[in-house]
């Protein structure tokens, strides 16, 4: 071990960045007893925004194994809506055109895990409860990074307000505009816009008085876009509700974004273009639930999609990224389950590795993750370029082939959910000298 205590920094406190802490002080904690991990996290509290999350049942089971789906249940309504399957309707016809399942075949789910929809601050609290437990876990808030140093035996961080950090080790878990990817890892890998954004807002469930037309959670497609409409809380008392739409990026630039970020008056002016978009998107819906929506909801958000290129570099000597801040791609409802299995299969490998150099285990780690990072890539963007905007014609065709596809789906997903980071094959180390 190169300093006492070992440290392990880590930069980002979302889904990546928790998940570590925890799976990195269970793995490790046996091993090394001076073990100490920070996490640095930007922002001053914990954000409220960015609405409602799905975790699919590989998230569940992997939330379930480093004990936050306890603390979840402990929340009570808050801790989210137990989701059997997502249902596809035609926003047009009104014609439910089949499902995304989390039941699996005896209806128990996969692996005994189904899907969830929670808001994203519940998830975050639940998992920041987990780590409070642990003693050698620090969470520290207000800390940006700006870039770091590099030298044979540490790391050191730089943090805006001026303070640094040292340690044997970084992990970059501070999301699609990752610094330390950009300031450490691999500067050229800068990320882009999708071309679409979420236009989003939460409501209360009794502004609607017309009849839910689905369960738990349903995807409303039409040509200009899909509308989510989703319970978050057990009680059905609070809804989600987002348009994934095509937006201009000249038009995301102007107008919107700047206005999103103003005084008052100009964000009631961005609200108002974009229930006005809405509008013009969902606004003639066969479906009245989906009418009254566009009616009724006032408080829209636009939150745009980045994604980085496939590929790129992971890694350096001392610095290792994992979720959104290595691999984001245009979300398909599992990017944050990748987050997590990162983390706890990267936890697994360094503690096999632990007394190899840390280049060995970066090394194994990313030739077991790569492959199924690919593949992901892949699946969400084929999927992600239905969200774009079609003709009439191209919209019947896609809605005629749509039960097919989500069939063919289906075959997929049920292999994409009962992966278990934990059961990943290890190679062992074939030499056992300590050189770090
Ligand atoms: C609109 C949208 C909807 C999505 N919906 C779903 C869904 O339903 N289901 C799903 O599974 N996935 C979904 N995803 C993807 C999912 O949100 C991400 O894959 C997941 O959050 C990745 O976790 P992360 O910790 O890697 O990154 P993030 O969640 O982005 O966390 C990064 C953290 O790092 C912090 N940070 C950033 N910069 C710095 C810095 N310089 N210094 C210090 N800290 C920093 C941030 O404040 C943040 O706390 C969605 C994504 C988007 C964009």
């Amino acid at each position: 071990m190169s300093t006492n205590p070992y440290t392990i920094l880590i930069l980002g406190g979302g889904i990546a960045g928790i998940a570590s802490a925890l799976a990195l002080s269970k793995k490790l904690s046996p091993l090394i007893p001076d073990l100490k991990i920070v996490v640095y996290e930007l922002r001053d509290v914990p954000s409220t925004s960015g609405g409602a999350i799905n975790l699919t049942p590989v998230a569940h089971r992997h939330l379930d194994q480093l004990g936050v789906l306890e603390e979840l249940r402990k929340m009570g309504p808050e801790g989210g809506v137990e989701v059997d399957e997502i249902e596809i309707y035609s926003s047009q016809t009104g014609k439910k055109m089949g499902t995304v399942d989390f039941a699996g075949k005896d209806g128990k789910g996969y692996g005994g895990y189904k899907g969830r929809r929670i808001m994203r601050i519940c998830l975050q609290l639940a998992m920041m409860t987990a780590m409070a437990k642990l003693s050698n876990v620090e969470m520290v808030f207000g800390k940006k990074v700006v870039g770091g140093i590099e030298t044979e035996k540490r790391i050191t961080v730089y943090f805006e307000d001026g303070s640094f950090a040292k340690g044997d080790m970084a992990l970059g878990c501070d999301g699609v505009h990752s610094a330390t990817r950009t300031t450490l890892v691999d500067p050229d890998r800068a990320s882009e816009y999708t071309g679409i954004s979420f236009i989003q807002a939460t409501m209360k469930s009794e502004t609607i008085e017309s009849p839910a037309h689905f369960k738990a959670t349903a995807v409303n497609r039409s040509r200009h876009g899909a509308l989510m409409t989703t319970y978050c809380d057990s009680d059905r008392e609070d809804m989600f509700v987002a348009a994934l739409a095509e937006v201009d990026e000249d038009r995301l630039n102007s107008e919107i974004c700047r206005y999103q970020t103003g005084s008052l008056k100009t964000k009631n002016a961005a609200v108002k273009i974009l229930r006005e978009d809405i509008q013009n998107r969902f606004g003639n819906s066969t479906i009245p639930f989906i009418r009254e929506i566009t009616d009724k909801c006032w408080d829209w958000f636009l939150y745009p999609v980045y994604q980085l290129r496939p590929g790129g570099k992971w890694c350096t000597e001392r610095v290792m990224l994992l979720g959104d801040a290595a691999h984001a791609m245009p979300p398909k409802d599992e990017s944050a389950a990748y987050a997590l299995d990162d983390a706890i299969l990267f936890a697994r490998v360094l503690s096999l590795y632990i007394h190899e150099p840390l280049t060995e285990a970066f090394r194994v780690y990313e030739s077991l993750r790569r492959k199924t990072i690919d593949d992901a890539y892949k699946a969400a963007s084929e999927n992600w370029a239905s969200n774009k905007e079609s003709g009439r014609l191209a919209n019947m065709f896609e809605e005629w082939l749509m039960p097919w596809n989500l069939l063919r789906e289906k075959k997929k997903s049920a292999s994409a959910w009962t992966f278990d980071a934990m059961a990943v094959e290890i190679p062992r180390p074939n030499r056992a000298t300590s050189s770090r």
